[in-house]
């Protein structure tokens, strides 16, 4: 998946605190056109659900998150259900998305914890989500933009890594410090729009094993490195 990534370390004069690019207005505009409705392809009915199947998502398709996610939601309703669910049966219905154990080990601690201290509720703010066990700033993201349209950060999954280093945004590695980078050079008010816009180009044209550069709408403003 990290097959046209650079290695920080080929890039010695590269300094932690400045992207490498400040112009970010003309790719943000062909974004724009090409996925002018850019949205996560999750689907939730509330911030609960979203919140868990962003953490199912991880190593799996959004699409077949869908599909357990379809009868998933009608059998637990809410937290209170998930944390209560019988560990080995939730195991069997989460088994389609990988890593189920884990996964359900998870979202019981999540659903537990959010009843806890948050009686129940998804709390609005970045600092108070990652709490949350199985909640880094991705999964925080995430809901934040998504559910509340909060722009609490620039969601890093594969393909806005990927992407965003082809691209010459940033020289990083580390989700983290993609993060910052993206959030120094694209404008607070882009950051709900631009991340499900990359994670799109990401998914259909720039995609890990063999980019579509010819039919890219980014293509004259993309610097392709490591492609
Ligand atoms: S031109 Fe190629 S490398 Fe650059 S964003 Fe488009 S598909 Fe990716």
């Amino acid at each position: 998946m990290m097959s046209g990534a650079i290695s920080s370390s080929a890039c010695p004069e590269h300094t932690a605190t400045m992207p490498p690019r400040t112009n970010i207005q003309p790719l943000l505009e062909r974004l724009r056109q090409a996925h002018p409705d850019a949205r996560y392809e999750l689907n939730w009915s509330s911030p609960y659900e979203l919140l868990v199947a962003t953490i199912l998502a991880a190593q799996c398709t959004d699409e077949r998150v869908n599909r357990v996610t379809a009868t998933l939601f009608q059998k637990y309703r809410g937290p209170q259900a998930f944390a209560e669910a019988n560990t080995t049966e939730l195991e069997e219905d989460l088994r389609p998305t990988g890593f189920y154990k884990q996964k359900a080990k998870s979202v019981q601690a999540m659903s537990r914890e959010l009843l806890a201290k948050f009686g129940g509720e998804v709390p609005h703010t970045i600092e108070q989500l990652i709490t949350l066990p199985g909640v880094a700033r991705k999964t925080a993201n995430v809901v934040l933009n998504t559910a509340f349209n909060i722009p609490s950060g620039v969601i890093v999954d594969t393909h806005v890594l990927r992407v965003s280093q082809r691209l010459g945004l940033t020289k990083h590695e580390k989700p983290e410090e993609i993060e910052r980078d993206l959030m120094k050079l694209v404008p607070q008010d882009q950051w709900t729009f631009f991340g499900p816009a990359v994670v799109l180009h990401g998914r259909y044209t720039c995609t890990a094993r063999k980019p579509r550069c010819e039919e890219c709408p980014l293509n004259d403003l993309c610097p392709k490195i490591g492609v």
